[in-house]
């Protein structure tokens, strides 16, 4: 067997820094030397070339993907006593973002075939003190920014994202994070743009939105020691912003090949739909990112989905659960009062989804070892 097949990892960061090594090495190099480490120089450009690049005015960068939700939130008003709808299928910094912002998340079910938060589902969450409807675009795929407005529209609330996952994917014309009132970013370093080390952001088109942002991520303080709210402290870096101006021009080129590696899987995989294993659905076309590639393990498969995962383990092919528990079962959430059989969709998903290798630059050749691995199985 081809030696680069016998291990293949489920992303890849050192091949994709690389060809960069000099640019970022010189990057951090001025730095350094300037010592503008904190809301420095690079920060400013950075956030200026992300709000354009996402097709918005302003960009703020604070130190993680949950620090963007919280402080998103509370910089659009919402607090204590207003409610946030969320999918209960998500990633559980989501549901720590809401809740440190003070608001009172309320979780409801997903589509099963795109995984993405179901809006009909969530019109029955929907009561007087909701203000917000946070969609997740969970895996690189968005939720309808049409049906999204339209929903919002309806019951009076503001969209907030979590594009945490989704980085210039876009759908019906509108990027992620473009959609709503405000979005929020993680740069963790295996997100489709990642720093070395945490980072985030909160775009938005509002300019007193932005304002607010700038205050709370900075102590509350919109000048030197006056102080004019709570506030925190949690601002990106600008080692990590220049990290991520070198690295931001190349996201398109690593996204389509994300894209383009999907289909070669979807193409692979297409003739074992009978046998039970189903990719998760991609309604967006073309503007899907693929953060992750992920497929369904039903019932007709031979074994189950944690057999498989230890199958492809064993054969060398790194694969990962995007998640295993839902939110509303995990322990530390008890207090919020869900129990098991709430959300049916996410429960089930929860059981059978398994996320196969993607990197920009995984070739054909590893892909169709994957899938390979996976049709034994079936062969057997
Ligand atoms: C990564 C991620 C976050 C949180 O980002 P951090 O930078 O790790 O805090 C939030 N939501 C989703 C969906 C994510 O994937």
């Amino acid at each position: 067997m081809n030696t680069i097949l016998k291990k293949i990892p489920f992303v890849d960061l050192k091949s994709q820094h690389e060809p960069l090594q000099t640019e970022l090495q010189n990057a951090i190099q001025e730095i350094l030397e300037k010592g503008d480490f904190v809301l420095g120089e690079a920060l400013k450009k950075f956030e200026t070339s992300y709000a354009a690049a996402c097709g918005v005015k302003y960009a703020i960068g604070v130190a993680c993907g949950t620090d963007a939700i919280a402080l998103g939130l509370q910089a659009c008003g919402i607090g204590q006593g207003d409610e946030v709808i969320l999918p209960a299928n998500t990633f559980i910094a989501t549901l720590i973002g809401v809740l440190h912002s003070g608001a009172t998340p309320v979780l409801v079910d997903c589509d099963h075939e795109t995984a993405l938060i179901d809006l009909e589902t969530a019109q029955t969450a929907v009561t007087s003190k909701t203000k917000v409807i946070l969609p997740v675009h969970l895996y690189g795929q968005m939720v309808s920014p049409s049906k999204l407005k339209e929903f919002a529209k309806a019951n009076n609330l503001i969209i907030f994202e979590d594009a945490a996952q989704a980085h210039l994917a876009d759908r019906e014309g509108a990027f992620a994070g473009s959609v709503g009132t405000a979005a929020a970013f993680s740069f963790y370093p295996s997100k489709n743009l990642g720093c070395f080390g945490d980072g985030g952001i909160v775009i938005t088109n509002y300019p007193e939105v932005a304002n607010k942002m700038r205050t709370l991520r900075n102590y509350g303080a919109p000048r030197k020691y006056v102080h004019e709210q709570l506030g925190t402290n949690s601002r990106l870096d600008t080692i990590q912003a220049a990290v991520l101006n070198v690295k931001l021009p190349y996201l398109v080129d690593w996204n389509s090949d994300r894209n383009k590696a999907a289909q070669i899987y979807d193409t692979l995989l297409s003739p074992m739909t009978e046998k039970g294993i189903i990719p998760v659905k991609n309604l967006s076309g073309s503007g899907h990112i693929y953060h992750l590639y992920v497929i369904r393990v039903t019932d007709k498969f031979p074994i189950d989905r944690d057999t498989l995962k230890e199958k492809l383990t064993a054969a060398g092919i790194s694969v990962g659960i995007h998640y295993p528990i839902p939110c509303h079962l995990q322990p530390a959430y008890e207090n919020l009062g869900y129990t098991k059989g709430d959300f049916p969709n996410s429960e089930i998903l929860s059981q059978q989804i398994l996320s196969l290798p993607m990197y920009p630059g995984l070739s054909e050749e590893q892909i169709n070892y994957v899938v390979q691995a996976i049709s034994e199985v079936i062969n057997k």
